[in-house]
């Protein structure tokens, strides 16, 4: 098979014509052909550039700039029955990969996610969303399929690595569009991951996974050389060779059970801000001239003394309450495969150093108190762009889509004096990129949990440095940030068990 990379298509051209495109650059009839990578270039006039893979005789005689041989890798583990027990704990991408792939290659697997599952959660959520009632056991947060689940389930990721395919199959085989595996920025919307996760779960409990929902790690216990025998929950204690922990960003509990249990835990930078919101019809203006209509994106990014940067767009979306523990409020955006709101969303952050905080749960929570004592409610903080860089306060110029209303709240309170500055300045370069990013947008927050603040540091093996068995993986651990990093990382983690095991 061949990889023919840089074939050009001009919006609004049918796709079919991809093979004409090809047998006059090949000169020569091709078998067959399938999209591997779609991007748009919108640089100047906008058309979409293709990677193909091409069946067409004799392969070899077309080799040269843009054109390669092609082989799949096959990327299944080897399967054996293995007399081992692994524990995952925490059930987000990390640990749903690191499940998939132990149960796969034949370790007998259980999970603990501290969450209900998605029906379920799917309630508990609603009910905060409509009446502003939070569980702190079953929220945005936490439960089945984790953070991702009430999310955008955009799977952008800057990461190179060849199990992206595995984990783009195993999403299209539990139901995901087949586009996924191509689109530069796929995208599948909170409606359609909430069914698919589902299905991954039941595959794997039908295929002997043991999950239990709505139990908590909350200790884990090691013998007097700090090898992992098993966890205690909060229903019963379960013991196993090995223990994967990917609790999440948002697991303040469990990283202070970690650190009095002596696990070796680093303090990491993190970033704050808020969502910016738009008239979705704005950003398609600018990013493709109106030809491509709907849901398009920005990335944004300001290099001052600090970096400031566009994250998580969500074009289409809406803004939701992301918060965990009750009397706080954390923004984060969601958007249904659709994509139809006509707003678009995204944060806007600034980095902050982890020299500037003692402890970096204690800071962002002070953040989410402090805008919950504001708002004396769930209702989040907001303003007219335009406002915050002159220090005013008006009515938004148009509502927010944060489920919960918003009340006004002036952000230059919010940062510290330098750092206004530095985001100011953010501001008005990305007001020179996409003209109308003051004049037309509010902000609404505060956004706090884009990155965790702690590293549970591993070694080599991938195991926790200073406690042997014990796996963390994931946002949690300070090993990813996205759905597909830390699908990624539990992978990784799975193959790191896998090789000891084919080793023995
Ligand atoms: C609203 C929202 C939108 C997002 N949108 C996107 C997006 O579009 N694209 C993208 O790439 N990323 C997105 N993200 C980020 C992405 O969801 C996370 O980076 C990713 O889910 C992290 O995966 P994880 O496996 O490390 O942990 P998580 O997904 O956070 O999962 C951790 C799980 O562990 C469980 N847990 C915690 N403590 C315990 C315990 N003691 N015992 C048992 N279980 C426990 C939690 O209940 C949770 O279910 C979004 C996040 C949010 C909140």
């Amino acid at each position: 098979m061949l990889l023919v990379n840089n074939v050009k298509l001009e919006l609004g051209r049918d796709e079919k014509d991809l093979k004409k495109i090809l047998e006059k650059r090949l000169r020569h009839p091709v078998k067959s052909y399938q999209i591997k990578k779609r991007s748009l270039d919108a640089r100047k006039q906008p058309f979409y550039v293709y990677s193909l893979l091409v069946e067409i005789d004799n392969e070899e005689k077309y080799l040269g700039k843009d054109i390669s041989l092609y082989e799949k890798e096959d990327l299944d583990p080897p399967y054996k029955v293995r007399n081992a027990t692994c524990i995952v704990a925490g059930y987000g991408p990390s640990g749903i990969f690191a499940a998939y792939r132990l149960c796969q290659a034949g370790f007998k697997v259980k999970v603990f996610e501290k969450g209900k599952r998605i029906k379920e959660r799917e309630k508990d959520v609603e009910t905060f969303f409509k009446k502003g009632i939070l569980s702190e056991e079953s929220n945005v947060q936490f439960g089945e399929g984790g953070a991702g689940t009430f999310s955008d389930a955009k799977l952008t990721t800057r990461i190179k690595d060849k199990y992206i395919d595995y984990i783009l199959d195993i999403f299209i085989k539990h139901g995901a569009n087949a586009a996924i595996r191509y689109e530069n920025h796929a995208h599948i919307g909170t409606d359609e991951v909430r069914v698919i996760i589902e299905k991954i779960t039941d595959h794997l409990i039908e295929k002997g996974v043991e999950f239990h929902f709505a139990e908590a790690m909350e200790e884990i216990l090691f013998d007097e050389d700090r090898k992992i025998y098993g966890i205690k929950t909060n229903k019963g204690e379960y013991t196993c060779d090995h223990l994967l922990i990917g609790i999440g960003h948002s697991a303040y509990q469990s990283v202070m059970m970690l650190k009095e249990k002596g696990v070796f835990i680093e303090k990491k930078d993190i970033a704050i801000g808020f969502r910016v919101e738009h008239l979705q019809s704005l950003i398609d203006q600018r990013q493709t001239k109106g030809l491509v209509e709907s849901a398009n994106e920005y990335f944004l990014r300001y290099k001052g003394e600090k970096g400031v940067y566009s994250f998580c767009m969500c074009p289409g979306g809406i803004v939701i309450p992301a918060m965990s523990d009750k009397n706080t409020i954390v923004t984060n955006g969601m958007s249904y495969a659709a994509r139809d709101s006509m707003i678009a969303n995204s944060a806007i952050l600034i980095q902050i150093y982890k020299e500037e905080f003692a402890d970096g749960y204690e800071y962002l929570q002070n953040i989410e108190r402090m805008a919950y004592d504001h708002s004396k409610s769930y209702r989040a903080l907001s303003q007219n762009i335009a406002d915050f860089m002159k220090g005013d306060l008006n009515p938004l110029i148009f509502d927010s889509t944060y489920p919960l209303g918003t009340v006004l709240y002036d952000f230059n309170q919010f940062f510290k004096k330098d750092d206004l500055m530095i985001v100011k300045e953010a501001l008005k370069d990305f007001d020179r990129k996409i003209p109308g990013f003051i004049d037309q947008g509010i902000m609404v927050g505060p956004e706090t949990r884009s990155s965790c603040p702690v590293r549970i540091k591993r070694d080599e093996t991938y195991q926790s440095i200073n406690t042997k068995e014990l796996y963390p993986m994931g946002e949690g651990a300070g090993y990813g940030g996205g759905i597909m990093s830390c699908a990624l990382d539990g992978i990784r983690i799975a193959n790191a068990l896998i090789l000891r095991y084919e080793q023995i």
